[in-house]
């Protein structure tokens, strides 16, 4: 049974960790004049009205994007993404993953991506429909396992569950493992949340484990709202691309100083 809608948390202050590192990763790797795949297994409905009564209730997107939307460049790929997205759609419009994505990749680019919820996938399908691309109303883990390696084998796989299946903490570790066993050359970029009672500690340690060489980064934030349990935000990263460490130090650098004041 899904019952987690992302409109509740867009432009929450995990959305600014998780997005603002993958319009870098993917502004970086469209650099290079050579085709790309990109797949998501956990899209979502890819744009966000952050005037919605949903992303009002939780305010997250106030604590979140509504504060740190100047902590970034204005030539920052995020900065540009989320300004194209306000322009085109209005004050209150946030882009989500596959926007995020969809705006940097270029004609030769190749995009897949599933979402299993139904309305969710009607509203992406709907939201996608400027860019094109491949949508799959399927298992996210099952399309990543069936479509993995992807051609063009230069790819980029973002990995964004809702963590609703709590035996998605043990399932994780070895999902990747064999996906980067089938795609040696894929990066593979996992978002999780890190609440106060730590459950994705064992998920992080498993995933070290079989990949030592991933890159893990972590940023801490204060809860979005008392008694609210996410107060961080964390990315294991597969072949991180060149440059991806630095930018993501920076990016803690940025949580400290601007979430050190008075909230
Ligand atoms: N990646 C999106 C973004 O950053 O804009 C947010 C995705 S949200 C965290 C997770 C999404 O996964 C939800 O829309 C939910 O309906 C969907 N979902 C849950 N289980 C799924 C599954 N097994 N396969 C595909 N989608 C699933």
């Amino acid at each position: 049974m899904l019952s987690y809608q992302h409109i509740y948390h867009a432009g929450n202050l995990a959305d600014v960790h998780k997005h603002s590192m993958l319009a870098w990763a993917l502004a970086y790797m469209t650099r290079k004049d050579k085709a790309l795949s990109y797949l998501e297994t956990h899209a979502g409905r890819a744009l966000y009205d952050l005037s919605d009564a949903a992303a009002l209730k939780t305010a997250e997107a106030a604590q979140g994007i509504g504060r740190a939307a100047d902590w970034f460049a204005p030539d920052h790929p995020y900065s540009q993404v989320c300004a194209r997205i306000k322009a085109a759609h209005g004050d209150h419009a946030y882009p989500g993953s596959p926007i995020i994505a969809a705006e940097s990749l270029r004609p030769m680019d190749n995009l897949t991506l599933s979402e299993l919820h139904p309305q969710e996938f009607a509203a992406l399908k709907e939201n996608m429909i400027s860019y094109g691309g491949v949508f799959k109303q399927m298992d996210g883990w099952e399309m990543a396992l069936s479509m993995c390696p992807p051609e063009p084998r230069r790819g980029f796989l973002l990995i964004d569950p809702s963590f609703e299946v709590k035996s998605d903490y043990q399932t994780i570790p070895k999902i990747i493992a064999q996906i980067h066993r089938k795609w040696g050359v894929g990066v593979i970029m996992l978002w999780y949340p890190i609440l106060s009672d730590g459950p994705h500690k064992p998920m992080v340690r498993a995933l070290k484990d079989t990949i030592p060489d991933g890159l893990n980064h972590e940023v801490s934030f204060p809860p979005a709202r008392e008694g609210h349990r996410m107060i961080g935000s964390g990315l294991f990263v597969v072949n991180a691309p060149y440059g991806f460490a630095e930018e993501a130090a920076d990016l803690s650098s940025l949580f400290s100083r601007q979430l050190s004041g008075p909230m």
